[in-house]
Parts: C-alpha cells; structure tokens; sequence
C-alpha cells in the first residue's frame, strides 16, 4: 500500500551561507525540540513533479538535522490516481465531478493506508498530496501536518466538500498562498511558499561549454536561438499555447528552435500520455521544435543534469501555465538568472513581478511579443534575469523552507494529543 523511500542525510553545513545567522540559529533550536520524535512524510509518488522535488532535499536535511524524519510514497493503484488526477483537476477549477463509486474507492484505499500508516506509530505526519490526504478520515492521536501545493480558489464544490472534510482532522495546514485556502480555514493556515534546492545537480551552476555539449547532444543547435519551457505535458502547463506562441516567433526568427522538456516519470498522472500525443500532432513535422518526453531521449544524462544545462543554454524560458499552484520550475528557471515568461496564474504571481525579474503574459501573442522583446535586447535579458536570481535567493530557497516546517511541526506540540487509534471507513 505504501513504499518508504529511501534518501540519503544531507549535511547542512553548504547550506550556511544561503541562510541569515539568525534563521541559521533558528534551525537548530527548533531542530532541537524535535529530536526523538518520528516524522513521517507522505506523498503520492517517489518520481517526478514539483512535491518530489522538495521531498527529495527536505527530508535528507531533516535528517542532516539528526531527526528521525523518513519518507512514504503510495504504491502505483492505476485506479486510484486515475480518480486523484480527477479529483486534482476537479479542485483546480476543472468542470469534473467524481462518481459515488469513485469517490468510495478513494476512501477505501486511504483508509488501508492509514492502517498501513498506524503501523509505523509516528508522532509527526505531514501529507503533502491530495492522494493520501483522507488518511485522516480514519486516524486520531497523531499529530499530522497537511501540505496543500495546490489552488483551491475555484474548485468544484463537491470535491471541495470531500477535501474539507478531511482537512477538519489535520490540526496544521500549510497553504502556498493565503488566497488558495478555503474561507473556513484562513485564519488558521500557515502560509509557506515551496523552495529550490541551490545545490542540486540541476540547480547548481553548470559549466557553459559542458551545458552546450549536453543540449548538442538533445540535437539543438546552440548558435541559434533556444526557447524553452520545462513542464509534465498536461493541460494546464498549455504545451499547445507555447507552440502557438513559438509559430509568431518563428516570423522573425525563422531559425529559432523550441524545445519542450517533459519527461513522463510521474506515475500519478495517467493525463500525460495523451496531452503528449495532442502535443505530437500539433508540433506536426516542424523540425525546429525538439521534444524530450521519454526517459531515453535524454542520452544518457541525468534529469537534473539535461534540465540545467537546458536552461542554461536556453534565450528564453516559457511557463504558459494557466493555473499553477506555484511551479517550482519558474523558481529554478529564476535562479539560473533567467527572465522568464509566466502565464497569469497565482502560483506564478507570487514569484514574477510583471516587467521586473519577468514576464506575465495571457496569450501566445503576449507571449511571442514577450520572447521578440528578451531575444532583441541581450542587456534586457540580463538585467531581468539578475533581479530573477536575487527574488529566489531572498525568498524561495530550502532552508527558508526547512525553517518553516520545523516552526509548524514545533506548533503541534503546543497541544496535546491521547494515542493513536483507528476507525473504520463510513463510505458515502
Ligand atoms: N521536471 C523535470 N523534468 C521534466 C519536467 C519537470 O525534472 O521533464 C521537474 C521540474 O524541474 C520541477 C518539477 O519537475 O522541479 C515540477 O514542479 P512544478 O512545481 O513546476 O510543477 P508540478 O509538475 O508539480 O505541477
């Protein structure tokens, strides 16, 4: 039912000067209160998107921290995350309703993994995907955290009612943004916007000449222009739009090469095979446009490894998202002092300050004008992509994350709580 899946400590000592001696000394304090307690992440899936991105750096800097923090992911159920991609559309705006039956079987696989989880005694439980996040339903006397990645500010009402429902039983919540939390919880959430880890293979500076070998590799020719966008291939990343927006493009420079980036790892996201076929047939046999979809079109290179030397190589970065609850890809993109082209969606908002460090854009057309204005003005380009770098080294880098959890998980054991117990599943 779950996985534990298994990372290595990471020392936070290189972390240091990313952080201000005061929150560095916070780190540890609060660490400190922590010591001894079992903390247990859990997500939907070990590879692939934004949540296992930040999985992947947090909990090994938990563990740098000495805490006996471990990491759950749910075993692949093509049923379950064909109906939690519903249900995560469904809450993002998407005009979808889950069945009764559909709905049963969500509670019904969380309940088993809340007994799975009841095994494991933890005192800390933080979810960080909508999947899992029923397991509440069914467990009482453990401290549990819920991590909300996603815009809740439209979602359909009855799938609201099966997430609120559930989110009564977390004593925390943290939102990215306070205009994502429904009106019941706004004065109770904590607000955290995620974080990039600056010392990852795919974020770290990449030597220019090894960056070009990698993209000349992919088959683009580095001495014309490269547009890029790094996204799953789902609707509403709008792959299509970027197409659309790269045909104008392409009026004046008739040479530029797009690449889109999307390599199918997810095993939640049953959607991306067929956004990628959409994709195949409107690329059509236009060989200026370059797919990465499938683990082999990498080359042999690692995925963090092909991403940074895309970006690195890259004029101009798109991320025509129409909905984005955050999009830790325009935060890595910003880092690699990139001026990039963002879609108006709230989780792009919160990290582009239209005309600044970026662009915010609506259409293709906005975005072509955009992209013609970076890739006319050199100076532009830099002095945007300077101000990119500096908005994500003052606000979205992991230990300002670490510190925020640590500060909520500190929070839970301002209450008590009695042990841990099970009830069984009340099915609608
Ligand atoms: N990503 C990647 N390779 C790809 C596509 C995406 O490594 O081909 C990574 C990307 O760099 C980022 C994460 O997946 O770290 C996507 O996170 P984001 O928050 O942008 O979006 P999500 O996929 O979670 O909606």
């Amino acid at each position: 039912m779950i996985k534990e899946k298994t990372v290595g400590k990471k020392n936070l000592q290189p972390y240091k000067r990313f952080v201000t001696a005061k929150d560095w000394k916070k780190i540890s304090l609060l660490a400190k209160n922590l010591q001894g307690k079992k903390i247990i992440h859990i997500n939907a899936t070990p590879l692939g998107g934004g949540v296992v991105e930040i999985l992947k750096s947090l909990v090994p800097l938990e563990q740098g921290l000495n805490l006996n923090a471990k990491w759950y992911h749910l075993e692949p159920d093509k049923h379950l995350f064909q109906i939690t991609k519903k249900l995560h559309n469904s809450l993002q705006g998407q005009r979808v309703s889950l069945s009764k039956a559909e709905k049963d079987y969500y509670l019904k696989i969380n309940f088993k993994i809340a007994k799975a989880i009841a095994k494991l005694k933890p005192d800390i439980l933080i979810v960080h995907d909508p999947q899992p996040l029923a397991i509440m339903n069914y467990l009482s006397g453990i401290k549990a955290i819920a991590r909300i990645h996603i815009d809740l500010s439209t979602p359909n009402k009855d799938s609201q009612q099966l997430l609120l429902k559930s989110l009564n039983n977390y004593q925390e919540m943290v939102f990215t943004s306070k205009k994502y939390a429904p009106k019941k919880f706004k004065t109770k959430i904590f607000v955290s916007p995620p974080g990039i880890d600056p010392l990852t293979d795919k974020n770290r500076n990449l030597d220019i000449a090894r960056a070009k070998k990698i993209c000349s590799d992919f088959g683009i020719d580095i001495n014309k222009p490269v547009l890029l966008q790094v996204s799953r291939f789902d609707p509403w990343k709008d792959p299509g739009g970027v197409i659309d927006a790269f045909r104008v493009i392409k009026e004046t420079y008739s040479k530029a090469q797009l690449v889109l980036c999307g390599v199918i790892e997810a095993q939640d996201d049953p959607e991306a095979a067929q956004i990628f076929q959409s994709v195949l047939e409107k690329v059509g046999n236009d060989k200026n446009i370059i797919l990465l979809a499938s683990p082999k079109d990498l080359k042999g290179y690692s995925m963090d490894l092909a991403v940074n030397a895309l970006r690195t190589c890259a004029d101009v970065i798109f991320q025509k998202s129409i909905r984005e609850g955050f999009g830790l890809v325009v935060t890595e993109a910003m880092w690699k002092q990139k001026a990039v082209i963002g879609g108006n969606a709230e989780g792009i908002r919160l990290q582009i300050t239209n005309g600044k460090n970026g662009f915010i854009i609506k259409t293709p057309k906005e975005a072509a004008e955009k992209a013609l204005l970076l890739l006319h003005d050199k100076q532009l380009q830099k002095k945007m992509g300077k101000l990119a770098h500096q908005t994500v080294q003052k606000k979205f880098l992991i230990p300002r994350l670490l510190l925020d959890e640590l500060e909520i998980m500190n929070k839970l054991f301002i209450r008590q709580v009695t042990h841990t117990s099970l009830t069984p599943p009340v099915l609608s």
